[in-house]
């Protein structure tokens, strides 16, 4: 019985020295297989005829719809005069960076926000970013009908002063505040949005806020507390963790 059981040990150990040394994915890593991947050109190719053809513009355009139609509901049930919120992120929600994205080939497919600078595509600026019109229209719905309007964005704060002066340009003003990543210290990496921005969230919340809708184009702008109900914008150009 005792060597049996010294043989099912090792056996074990066996097994984990193979597994830890053929690296299998991690836990939250997607399944991968070997074969060889689709070649990035017929990605980018996709990903322009995804947005040439209409089918980006249909698909925002759809989901700001619902939202509206929610918000509709949720203006006629407020018979207690609640103090009303709704959060918007910035780009790809609010602003588009389509300029920068298809001139680059996407390059910036895994980036942090701060990869659409100037530091990162010299002929690039963040200043004229032009607006989404479907989410405008919703946020100037929502602002008419006064629920108090929020943006939380990803963006370093050392970008205020460009960021508000694109959105007033686009079109947005009368916000009732603006939250910005603070800057990192060198060395630093960036806290991940799926945590500063349920953390910002939870600011508005503090001021007695309740917050009705929540928009943004990354599960990471969704994620976490605080919002009734939450709408995703498609965006297969980039991801933000
Ligand atoms: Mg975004």
């Amino acid at each position: 019985m005792k060597r049996c059981s010294q043989v099912l040990v090792a056996i074990s150990v066996v097994c984990f020295a193979l597994l830890a040394a053929g690296k299998p994915p991690m836990a939250d890593t997607p399944a991968y297989t070997w074969q060889e991947p689709e070649n990035h050109a017929v990605e980018v190719d996709r990903l322009m005829r995804y947005h040439d053809y209409g089918e980006y513009d249909r698909e925002i355009r759809e989901v700001a719809n619902s939202a509206r139609d929610y918000l509709e509901s949720i203006v006629r049930e407020n018979p207690k005069g609640e103090r009303l919120a709704a959060v918007f992120d910035i780009d790809e929600t609010a602003l588009s960076n389509w300029n920068a994205m298809q001139k680059c080939g996407f390059c910036s497919y895994s980036a942090e926000q701060e990869l659409f600078s100037q530091a990162h595509d010299p002929d690039y600026s963040i200043e004229h970013d032009p607006p989404i019109v479907p989410t405008l229209e919703l946020y100037n719905f929502a602002k008419k009908n006064g629920i108090a309007v929020f943006f939380v964005t990803g963006r370093p704060e050392s970008q205020r002063t460009l960021t508000t002066s694109n959105l007033m340009e686009a079109g947005y003003s009368g916000w009732a505040q603006l939250y910005m990543r603070s800057e990192m210290k060198p060395g630093e990496s960036p806290e991940p949005a799926s945590v500063y921005k349920p953390r910002a969230r939870k600011s508005i919340e503090s001021q007695n806020y309740r917050i009705v809708l929540n928009i943004g184009d990354q599960a990471s702008d969704l994620a976490g507390c605080c919002a009734e109900r939450v709408f995703k914008l498609p965006n297969p150009f980039y991801l933000v963790k």
